[in-house]
């Protein structure tokens, strides 16, 4: 498809293959169009891949197993003995799922004939993407450049070698040199999805967890009735949690093994100020778009306050021919956001028109227990002042749970009380992640309680919680419980 005539390589060139760019790229690959994928880091798979979804999923796995295993007797296993955390077999084991999907991602590049370019790409002309001195043109660009770690940069002792992020607990480069050994106990700052699940994840390797957040409560952008409800479970399980406080400042004692962190803690409200002493501080309070360097300023480009690319519904930015995609760009900063945007990005290039529509993205925390929701949330409908009609459903009632020993949960679900059609869901609970899909697919389609409760549902399944939330807006109570 590229135009000699024209003087382009390439259909697109796209900078960054994370989620965002290399879904593009295996898109628009199947689709036949003519690619070059410019990369900085040695390997392809961005945040997602090397440094996020993947190996903390990895990592939380071996938690997981082990706090399972930690109550082997309630499943009639007789385990002796504590079952402990193997840091460095744990971490190898991360790297290998990471490398494993890496190369298979390489592979697939060269199967779909994207030409993959390993440098830092800098945008010199709206049909112009410069690595390493060499001129890649192309019809189209796509920004695809994510988002990075923020630093404590701006607290003393943020720069302490034990201060760490989630780049350093995940990524195969950083592991094992930033944390030789496993924490012993840590200070998780921030109480959002990674502060959450990292939280999690060192709770069930044993670690002393201790989480710090300005807000009222942890994940505050969490339906309040599940995110409470999970703060108990989490509080039972050995999280603490301390609400409306930040911290001031971090000092280093002791040495070699015994080389400590004294956090400073002071409540927002009353002022009081308190220290705690930790092997490590896990900093967690978000992420910064990566638009410096792009070369946006040689286009005439500009980047909102906080430093996002503005697209339209099609994801072109204010230059024809250069579209920006995944965490650029405002919006969910997800890896699914991403791929999706990356879609819709090369549709619109080839002429089929395509808006992006975020009325129904999953989000999901992979904390212990799962939290999924999608769609419209019950203090959002109160504040916009839209009429709904909310039914819930507790695990507690549900078959498949009390099999896999995982009560604890529920499912919300919010419905336009005129027409039925589902607005939104919420779940807390084992397999979240799983059973949000159909959640999703209900809120993208726009389709009834009535036609989700008469949806035949495989029992016994956590899905069936849905449909019992389903029935329970339809007939005024689930099947198989009271209420
Ligand atoms: P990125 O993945 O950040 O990729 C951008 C790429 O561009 C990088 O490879 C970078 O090296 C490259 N790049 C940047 N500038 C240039 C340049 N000038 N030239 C060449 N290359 C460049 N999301 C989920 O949906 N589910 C999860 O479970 C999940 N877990 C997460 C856990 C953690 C700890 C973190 C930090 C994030 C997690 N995320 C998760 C978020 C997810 O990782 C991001 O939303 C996703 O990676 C964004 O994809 P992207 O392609 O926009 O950017």
């Amino acid at each position: 498809m590229a135009d000699a005539s024209n003087n382009t390589e390439y259909d697109i060139t796209i900078i960054g293959a994370g989620p965002g760019g290399y879904a593009a790229a295996l898109y628009g690959g199947l689709k036949g169009v003519k690619i070059a994928l410019v990369e900085k880091d040695r390997r392809l798979g961005g945040t997602c891949l090397l440094r996020g979804c993947i190996p903390s999923k990895a990592m939380l796995k071996t938690g997981e197993l082990r706090l399972q295993m930690s109550h082997a007797e309630k499943y009639g296993l007789a385990l002796k003995g504590d079952v402990s955390i193997d840091w460095e077999s744990t971490v190898q084991r991360k790297d290998k799922v990471v490398d494993g999907l890496v190369n298979g991602l390489t592979g697939l590049m060269k199967s779909r004939k994207v030409d993959v370019i390993h440098g830092t790409g800098t945008i010199t002309s709206p049909n112009t993407v410069t690595v390493d001195g060499r001129e890649i043109r192309s019809r189209n660009i796509i920004i695809a450049t994510g988002s990075g770690t923020l630093y404590p940069t701006d607290v003393p002792g943020g720069d302490l070698p034990n201060v760490i992020t989630s780049d350093e607990v995940l990524d195969a480069d950083l592991t094992l040199k930033r944390i030789p050994t496993m924490p012993e106990s840590v200070i998780i700052v921030g109480g959002g999805t990674v502060g959450m699940e990292h939280a999690s994840m060192f709770n069930a390797y044993g670690v002393k967890v201790t989480v710090v957040v300005t807000s009222p409560r942890a994940l505050r952008l969490v339906d309040e009735e599940i995110s409470r409800r999970f703060s108990m479970v989490v509080k039972n399980q050995g999280i603490e949690i301390i609400t409306r406080t930040d911290v001031v400042r971090m000092e280093e004692t002791g040495k070699g093994k015994g080389k400590r962190l004294m956090v400073t803690l002071r409540n927002a409200d009353s002022g009081a100020e308190e220290v705690r002493e930790v092997s490590h501080v896990f900093w967690a309070k978000g992420r910064f778009p990566y638009s410096q360097g792009v070369g946006l300023d040689k286009i005439g480009l500009q980047t909102t306050k906080r430093g996002f690319i503005e697209v339209d519904e099609r994801m072109q930015t204010a230059v024809p021919g250069v579209y920006a995609i995944g965490d650029v760009v405002p919006g969910p900063m997800l890896a699914h956001v991403a791929m999706y945007e990356g879609e819709v990005a090369v549709d619109n290039i080839l002429g089929h028109y395509r808006a992006a529509d975020y009325g129904a993205v999953p989000d999901v925390i992979f904390t212990i227990p799962e939290i999924a929701s999608v769609g419209m949330q019950e203090s959002e409908a109160k504040e916009r002042g839209i009429p709904v009609k909310v039914t819930k459903f507790n695990f507690a009632a549900l078959g498949r749970a009390q099999a896999i020993g995982e009560p604890d949960g529920l499912v919300k679900m919010i419905c336009d009380p005129g027409s039925g059609v589902i607005l939104g869901m919420q779940i807390l609970g084992a397999h979240a992640s799983d059973v949000i899909a159909e959640c999703t697919l209900a809120v993208q389609q726009g389709i009834t309680a009535e036609e989700l409760a008469h949806t035949i549902h495989a029992h016994p399944t956590m899905p069936e919680a849905v449909a019992e939330t389903a029935f329970s807006q339809i007939l005024g109570a689930p099947l198989h419980a009271n209420r």
